[in-house]
């Protein structure tokens, strides 16, 4: 088996090591790029969402390199998500790509398929191994996710613009490059020291902006133009509604790890705009703003795919909640006509915005 997988941003750091962890001759597709993107929205109906396009380039981008199995995360509906697999596997078939499909779904509710998919990819392995491989990969997740914070925080404050962003960039391949829980150990100690000799002006006034909405988009710098490093350079801290250590926690341990942020605690603060599951992220989008607004926060940004149902969902809320909170909202809908000059503009609109509001605000 030679597996691969598609891109979600760091997603890839996880998912290699925990199957390398397991064995399992891994190709990972080349970043996603245009030529990617150019591939999927070839061969995939024009009506599917964002993600389903980059999925398939990367499939098509790895398949070029040698891979023979797609290993994806599968899901129940009621968005397009629960197809998303099969309708991507048929295309790579009538391409001429026989490729074998494994489909992981929701351990809440496929458990036993779940254990048997598992056991395919992980072969003679004990269970025990498996536990480990899901744990070291689940840690790294947590050592990215932490560095995404980091660098989230360094960015607008850093005293020579790109220090952070090249300091990220060096961390991030420590904690990719180590192959077993010492090693990330030490890595992260490392990771840690380098994000720390970027020079800081502390005191820099900062606007602070949750980033909210679909979590493809939201993890996928390629999908999402990088908004998160844009509005870094515009002075703006960014602190995002979902990290992939949290969807892991949801969604394969069920909430047993401590100390991260959960679906429950977002849905719940949701309940006065939506009280019922929507689909995809829709519900959390809703509450996780919500959470912002009570945290002070100075602005609002949600990104989504474009004819993404829950978002829209959620969309159509936001007005009531941003009024009732007296919080600006601005929502980003990406596509593959998603051009660089025009998302720059409504950044630096909605910066300056908030960067007024709240001028006139301490004044008062
Ligand atoms: S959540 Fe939105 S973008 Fe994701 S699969 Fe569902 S409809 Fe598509």
């Amino acid at each position: 088996m030679r597996a691969t997988f598609p891109h979600m941003g760091n997603l890839y750091i996880s998912i290699k090591a925990m199957l390398q962890y397991l064995g399992v001759d891994v190709v990972i597709p080349p970043p996603s790029s245009k030529k990617t993107l150019a591939l999927g929205v070839k061969y995939s109906p024009e009506f599917a969402c964002l993600p389903l396009k980059l999925n398939l380039g990367n499939f098509i981008e790895a398949r070029e390199l040698g891979a023979d199995t797609i290993i994806m995360a599968g899901g129940c509906g009621p968005c397009r998500f629960g197809y998303y697999a099969q309708i991507e596997h048929a295309i790579l078939k009538d391409l001429g790509y026989e490729m074998e499909l494994i489909v992981l779904e929701p351990p809440e509710r496929h458990a036993s398929e779940l254990m048997v998919k598992i056991r395919h990819i992980s072969g003679s392995r004990s269970w025990w191994q498996v536990y480990q491989a899901v744990r070291f990969g689940f840690q790294k997740a947590r050592t990215v996710d932490d560095l995404e914070m980091n660098v989230f925080y360094t960015r607008p404050r850093e005293l020579t613009q790109g220090n952070a962003d090249a300091a990220y960039q060096e961390a991030l391949k420590l904690i990719d490059l180590a192959s077993n829980p010492a090693e990330l150990k030490e890595s992260r100690s490392k990771a840690a020291m380098i994000m720390k000799r970027v020079a800081m002006d502390e005191k820099k006034p900062v606007l602070k902006v949750g980033v909210i909405g679909e979590i493809y988009t939201l993890l996928d710098p390629f999908s999402n133009q990088d908004i998160e490093r844009r509005l870094g350079s515009l002075g703006v801290e960014v602190n995002r509604s979902i990290y992939l250590s949290e969807w892991i926690n949801d969604h394969i341990f069920l909430g047993l790890a401590k100390g991260l942020r959960s679906k429950k605690e977002a849905c719940s603060a949701a309940h006065p705009y939506l009280r019922h599951f929507v689909g995809g992220h829709g519900q959390e989008t809703v509450g996780s703003a919500v959470n912002y607004a009570r945290a002070g926060y100075d602005g609002l940004i949600q990104v989504f795919p474009f004819t993404c149902m829950p978002e829209i969902v959620a969309e159509s809320i936001l007005p009531v909640m941003s009024k009732d909170y007296s919080i600006p909202v601005l929502t980003l809908i990406m596509d593959e006509h998603t051009g660089e000059a025009g998302l720059m503009t409504r950044l630096e609109a909605f910066v300056d915005l908030l960067d007024r509001r709240k001028t006139v605000k301490e004044a008062l």
